[in-house]
């Protein structure tokens, strides 16, 4: 779901500035930042990916990794696609290196904030995970 986004200013000639992270990005009108997921649009920035996952799953909380952190719980993980990062070893690079934003579509499914709540207390998880690609973009 397309949502004007934080964390940006307006330029000059319909172009903006992102301050969301350390790439700071600069923004033609049109043109997506380096994460793939937040887009000029007539000199306003825009994420897509907000109310959006590409993968929601069960995770115990080890696999996050996080030690001495709720210790045999399960966390309720999700993703969007798209990331700030170019790791060479990334193994969700299918998910964060897909933006297609060539096609202005974006691969994932509505699941709203509220609605993560209560997935996340329907499965009995007692915390929420934002994981597979670098959690900045859900921003
Ligand atoms: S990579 Fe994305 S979040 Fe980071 S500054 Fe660029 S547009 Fe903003």
């Amino acid at each position: 779901m397309i949502k004007e986004a934080m964390l940006f200013r307006s330029l000059p000639e319909q172009k903006v500035s992102c301050f969301l992270c350390s790439h700071r990005c600069t923004i033609a009108d049109k043109k997506f930042g380096i994460c793939g997921v937040r887009q000029n649009k007539e000199g306003k920035l825009y994420t897509h990916v907000y109310g959006e996952v590409i993968a929601a799953h069960v995770d115990p909380i080890e696999k996050k990794p996080l030690y001495h952190f709720l210790p045999g719980t399960t966390s309720f993980s999700i993703a969007t696609i798209g990331c700030n990062f170019r790791c060479p070893f990334c193994q969700n690079w299918q998910i964060s290196q897909s933006s297609k934003r060539e096609k202005d579509e974006f691969a994932g499914h509505k699941l709203l904030p509220e609605e993560i709540v209560h997935a996340a207390k329907d499965h009995g998880c007692q915390s929420i995970s934002y994981t597979y690609t670098e959690p900045t973009v859900f921003f």
